[in-house]
């Protein structure tokens, strides 16, 4: 940029982990906006330890005022983009040379703030701990990564507890090399955990919030708990990005983009993280991919070259995964299956928590 010439205006909506980033990288290079409908950024990884040790809330609910140096942090709702401008639901305007829509996902609950309220979280999180302090049995449907992880904490925080976790696929994680989820099942197991693969929950009575009550299998086995968690994925929050021009979902809800993570008519949108179907899962590990590749791509556009020019985005073949079973142990794919050590060393120790209190203007 030239002394004297106006820094262009960039738009990010959505203060998660793409738009944090994005808007932080972005900021001594342009005149940035970020737009976050809720009070403070959460770390969903730490939410759920944040069940067997309710002080770690204090550690991961990081508020937005220290982001930014020159940069805004917007509160509010956008309801409405156009070719140069957002619209927040309170009727303020936000001009832009360049939009970044990071809208997220939602998840079933205390995982992930529900709305724009910090206490409405905490109230939830605080309710679910207690409930799961008093469960004597646990069911978690789902063995992703978070009911995996959530099996794993639970076993090591409060040992005793008759845990139930509950697959479709036949393996865990099948998505990886067998030993990953064999090596996983197996720490599983010794720690107390009942693994069932295989098996559909037929009559999952909410998706929203755990509940007591009982479940059954496709074999027709019944499963009672007193507490049930539905952890079942991540929903993409898309009603903002469907607005646009010749936006294209696919059946999971994503949305397409061109080469160049943009979704729509809109030449000047720019779309990443859970939202966007670029060919990477709903994760953290993939958008850590994702957003160098926007803040490199969106610096030299912002210096007037043309996006055309620029090296189309390319997903991770096979993305690495960390997942830890409490504190202490875990598996990891890291381009080979690796144990405890790497584990307890790279995640499950400190769960990321100092490097975004970092990012966040935070002391450790
Ligand atoms: C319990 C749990 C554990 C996880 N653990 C891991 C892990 O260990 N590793 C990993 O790689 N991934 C993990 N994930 C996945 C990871 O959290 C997501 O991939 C990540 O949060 C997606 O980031 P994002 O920026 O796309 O969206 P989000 O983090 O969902 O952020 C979107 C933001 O946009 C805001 N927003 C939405 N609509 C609007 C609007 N209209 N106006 C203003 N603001 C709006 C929301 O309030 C939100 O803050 C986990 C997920 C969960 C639920």
């Amino acid at each position: 940029m030239r002394i004297g010439m106006a820094k262009k205006k960039v738009v990010i909506v959505g203060g998660g982990y793409v738009g944090y980033e994005v808007a932080k990288e972005l900021d001594a290079h342009a005149d940035v906006t970020l737009i976050e409908q809720c009070e403070a950024f959460v770390q969903p990884p730490a939410t759920i330890r944040a069940l067997l040790d309710p002080a770690l809330l204090d550690q991961i609910v990081l508020p937005y005022d220290r982001l930014l140096k020159t940069g805004q942090v917007v509160r509010g709702r956008a309801v409405s983009v156009s070719q140069s401008e957002v619209t927040l639901e309170d009727g303020n305007v936000y001009p832009a040379d360049f939009i970044v829509l990071a809208t997220g996902s939602s998840y079933a609950a205390p995982f992930k703030p529900a709305g724009d309220s910090i206490d409405d979280f905490r109230k939830a999180s605080a309710d679910v701990s207690a409930q799961l302090a008093a469960a004597k049995s646990v069911a978690i449907v789902g063995a992703g990564a978070v009911g995996t992880e959530l099996a794993g904490e639970i076993a090591a925080a409060q040992p005793g507890k008759d845990i139930t976790l509950i697959s479709s696929d036949d393996t865990l994680f099948p998505m990886y090399p067998a030993r990953l989820g064999t090596q996983l099942k197996r720490k599983l197991e010794r720690a107390g955990v009942s693994v069932v693969l295989g098996q559909r929950v037929e009559d999952l009575q909410r998706m929203d919030v755990p509940y007591a009550g009982s479940v059954k299998l496709t074999d027709g086995r019944v499963v009672t708990a007193d507490l049930v968690f539905p952890v079942v994925g991540s929903k993409p929050n898309t009603a903002l990005i469907q607005t646009l021009p010749g936006v294209n979902a696919v059946p999971s809800g994503r949305i397409k983009t061109d080469k160049w993570l943009r979704p729509s008519d809109f030449p000047i949108v720019f779309i990443a993280g859970d939202i966007a179907d670029v060919g990477d899962g709903m994760t953290i590990v993939a958008i850590s991919r994702q957003n160098p590749w926007l803040i490199r791509t969106l610096k030299q556009v912002l210096n007037g070259q043309a996006i055309e020019d620029q090296k189309p985005y390319a997903p991770w073949k096979m993305a690495p995964i960390l997942v830890p079973l409490g504190p202490k142990i875990g598996n990891s794919w890291l381009f080979a299956t690796v144990g405890d050590w790497i584990t307890r060393k790279m995640k499950g120790k400190e769960l990321f928590i100092p490097k975004y209190r970092k990012a966040f203007g935070l002391s450790r």
